[in-house]
């Protein structure tokens, strides 16, 4: 049936398209060698983010998995385990790079609670045992259907690791979702990590980027690793342009979550099982998570399988008129 009809592309929210103010300050940007010295366009943006964000320095990076590794390489030595919540992206969606690259055993929770923190890093080990040395938090929490963890939780689970001497590392991926749902700045969702990595290729829509943050000195050696692994860009300017136009749309993921709203209470209307998302992520609750995605593509409504679900991403490129077309034609298909 493709073919006859526009497709409506609800895999990622990665999958917006960089329209002309975003491709006319790429090519207008200001550039320099970023790997010499530095972009300053890519100095503009670090700086931003890491005022956003309430640290001390920032770093672009090309990609999220890219940031997060970084940290955990900074982190982490051979042999240390860290903590992560069960289906963290650091776990299951970067190749097991934590483990391999920056030498951390991994340590899923079930539940993410300050006990289960203090249980997991705590307590004596014998001399063979693992040395726990960090958690990492995941805000909002993708596998979870872009759950919300708000200040005050956040501040329970950083004082739980610090009680028991761990690190903290925050995959804030969609940390503006976060931010815009609770109505808090993002910086309030940072207090006590020591490095953060955000996105400015999800909701925000760039076309590349992401920026791992945190102290001044953890920026210097930042750098030096993201260089080893091959992500020093020189004229780097013409993409943190984008990233730049890109965070000027924050407070625009307010419409991707109503949206997501709106599509969460169409599908149960429809007999779905589907709960209320807290962000821009809709997951739903099927017999064959293969065969619902196979009838949507046929009726022209791209998913994504997440966590044995289907996952619905609202994003820039998607309206709420184009949420009223996908239920209708789930409507007439049913
Ligand atoms: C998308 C994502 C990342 C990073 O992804 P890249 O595709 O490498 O930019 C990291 N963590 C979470 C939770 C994500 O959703």
């Amino acid at each position: 049936m493709i073919g006859f009809v526009t497709p409506i592309d609800l895999r990622s929210d990665t999958v917006t398209q960089p329209g002309e103010e975003m491709r006319r300050a790429m090519a207008t940007a200001e550039v320099g060698d970023d790997v010499l010295d530095h972009d300053p366009t890519m100095a503009a943006l670090e700086e931003r983010v890491a005022e956003l964000l309430g640290v001390e320095a920032a770093l672009w990076v090309p990609s999220g998995s890219m940031g997060n590794l970084i940290a955990l390489f900074l982190h982490l030595k051979r042999g240390d385990r860290f903590l992560a919540p069960l289906g963290a992206h650091v776990l299951d969606a970067e190749l097991g790079t934590a483990a391999w690259l920056a030498g951390g055993m991994p340590h899923g929770l079930p539940v993410m609670s300050a006990e289960a923190v203090t249980a997991a890093g705590g307590g004596e080990s014998p001399y063979y045992g693992l040395r726990t040395t960090l958690l990492c938090l995941e805000n909002t929490h993708n596998a979870s259907g872009g759950t919300v963890t708000p200040p005050d939780e956040h501040a329970l689970l950083v004082s739980a690791a610090r009680s028991v001497g761990l690190a903290v590392h925050l995959d804030g991926a969609r940390l503006w979702n976060a931010s815009v749902a609770l109505g808090v700045p993002p910086a309030a969702l940072t207090v006590g990590a020591d490095t953060v990595q955000v996105c400015l290729s999800k909701g925000l829509g760039a076309p590349v980027g992401s920026v791992v943050a945190g102290s001044s000195s953890f920026v210097v050696e930042a750098r030096r690793v993201r260089k080893m692994l091959g992500g020093g860009v020189r004229q780097g300017g013409v993409l943190a342009a984008a990233g730049l136009v890109a965070l000027d749309r924050i407070s625009r993921l307010a419409d991707d979550h109503a949206n997501a709203s709106a599509l969460a209470a169409g599908l149960r209307s429809l007999g779905w099982d589907v709960p209320e998302p807290a962000t821009n992520i809709v997951l739903a609750s099927v017999p064959d998570p293969e065969k619902t995605l196979t009838s949507l593509r046929d009726v022209g409504v791209f998913a994504s399988p997440m966590s044995g679900k289907v996952r619905f991403v609202t994003h820039g490129d998607v309206d709420s008129s184009d949420i009223a077309e996908v239920l209708r034609r789930l409507r007439e298909d049913a």
